[in-house]
């Protein structure tokens, strides 16, 4: 029987290995890498250039958004010093969310779903309400997970390494990289 398509929110290769894994038990899945949020642009290349690799090892259709960066900090503005899990990290799920919901409605691909929530920084109380609201609005069906449990993220970093993927230390954003900066300054 064929499986019904995906459009699956892709945050980064390792955070993909075992969502992907996952959702293709009841899914025709297909990739989607839209990801502003990421600074600086030299790194967001080196993750969609792992990405990239990746779907081609395990056979992922996969389609990249737009490097949306100046609407991503207009987005988020007002809520930069807001620290990680806050305000400034709603929208940017939001963001990246939406314009997965939407290429998902315009492509008539009928379920969406995000990688988000493997990560233990990312909580699904916040993405899950998130990905409903745009299912309501744009019709295509919202797969709510937390994938980080059953020991998601554990088997995520197995996977990651047994591929040989990088894998970064900040979430993403200018923001997440200078607090991950202070924390090791802090340290030292
Ligand atoms: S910390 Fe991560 S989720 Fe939060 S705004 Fe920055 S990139 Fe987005």
């Amino acid at each position: 029987m064929e499986k019904p398509p995906l459009l699956l929110h892709i945050c980064c290769a390792p955070c993909s290995t075992y969502v992907v894994r996952t959702l293709r038990e009841h899914f025709d899945v297909v990739g989607y890498f839209c990801n502003p949020n990421i600074h600086p642009e030299a790194e967001y290349a080196l993750r969609l250039r792992e990405m990239k690799r990746y779907a081609e090892n395990i056979g992922l259709r996969m389609i990249v958004a737009e490097y949306e960066v100046d609407r991503w900090y207009e987005a988020i503005s007002g809520t930069e010093q807001e620290p990680e899990g806050g305000k400034r990290c709603a929208i940017c799920y939001r963001f990246r969310l939406e314009r997965t919901a939407r290429f998902a409605q315009e492509q008539g691909i009928p379920n969406f779903a995000s990688t988000l929530t493997v990560s233990p920084h990312k909580k699904a109380a916040v993405i899950n309400p998130i990905g409903r609201a745009l299912a309501e609005q744009t019709g295509a069906a919202f797969y709510e997970a937390d994938f980080k449990k059953r020991d998601g993220f554990k088997i995520s970093c197995r996977m990651s390494r047994e591929a040989g993927l990088y894998r970064q230390d900040y979430c993403g954003c200018i923001f997440s990289k200078q607090e991950r900066e202070r924390r090791i300054k802090g340290k030292g």
